[in-house]
């Protein structure tokens, strides 16, 4: 069996084994909900304005202190990498398939630094704890630059977009953190994701999801309701028939009709 695996679906089986599972080998993924679509809207915003500066070949305010640095200057190539159906793709052994979306690149020596735009409603907690899943992306994005021949640097940048009340109106606070990248981190989670996919059994679910002990608490309800509305619901009386306005054949033929009535 093959799968299709991305960023977002590895950085799910961190969190939960059975979710993952669940979506990658079962093809149930987790209900979507409502998805806000601000960050859906920043995101494209700030894709115009990186293409802009791209097309002008300057640097965005929050880049332009990498006095070396370009951004990637083939258009045509990042709109597909950028692409959720196309991105960078790896098709790996026994039919596998990794693929991501990236956001951006920047070329400094040489080489290709991935860029990540996070919209985030408030600044990280702890500025110096970039959280695992942040990091797991950008490695399996170094690791997807690398099996497509790229010369991929060993660091990208994240820059968080928050906003901010400025002068009474809403401005966005930019802010670059610059992580170190790892492709064994990137090799070791898709080996973790191959191995919890071979199993026949269904992992355990998450600790810190409570989706599915509210999904069993519900079942037992619904079963307790179902029982409930059987007793109490009066027995129905038995199907009867309106009576028939054809008439009744003949039990027996008569003797007239086997010809000796005389
Ligand atoms: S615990 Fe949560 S994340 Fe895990 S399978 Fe259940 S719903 Fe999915």
């Amino acid at each position: 069996m093959s799968y299709k695996l991305s960023p977002s679906k590895l950085n799910t089986l961190v969190d939960c084994e059975r979710c993952f599972y669940l979506d990658v080998k079962e093809h149930i993924p987790l209900p979507r909900g409502h998805f806000p679509s601000l960050p859906c809207g920043m995101d494209q915003k700030i894709k115009k304005i990186y293409d802009e500066h791209r097309a002008a070949g300057t640097l965005p305010t929050e880049l332009a202190h990498f006095t070396e640095a370009r951004l990637f200057e083939n258009q045509k190539q990042l709109d597909i990498w950028r692409d959720n159906f196309l991105g960078l793709r790896w098709h790996g052994q026994h039919g596998n398939i990794l693929s991501g979306a990236i956001d951006d690149l920047i070329i400094e020596k040489e080489k290709l630094v991935i860029v990540d735009y996070k919209t985030r409603g408030w600044p990280l907690k702890d500025k110096n704890t970039i959280p695992h899943y942040y990091e797991n992306q950008l490695h399996l994005y170094k690791l997807l630059g690398e099996k497509n021949n790229l010369p991929m640097a060993d660091y990208g940048h994240l820059i968080f977009w928050t906003p901010d009340a400025q002068n009474g109106a809403i401005a966005f606070n930019r802010e670059v953190k610059t992580i170190a990248l790892s492709t064994p981190k990137a090799k070791e989670l898709l080996k973790y994701a191959l191995t919890v996919l071979s199993q026949d059994t269904l992992p355990k679910p998450g600790k810190e999801c409570q989706h599915c002990s509210r999904y069993r608490r519900v079942e037992r309800v619904m079963k307790c309701y179902e029982t409930r509305a059987a007793q109490t619901t009066p027995p129905k009386p038995p199907l009867t028939l309106p009576p028939s306005t054809e008439p009744h054949p003949p039990e027996h033929p008569t003797s007239t009709e086997h010809g000796n009535a005389a």
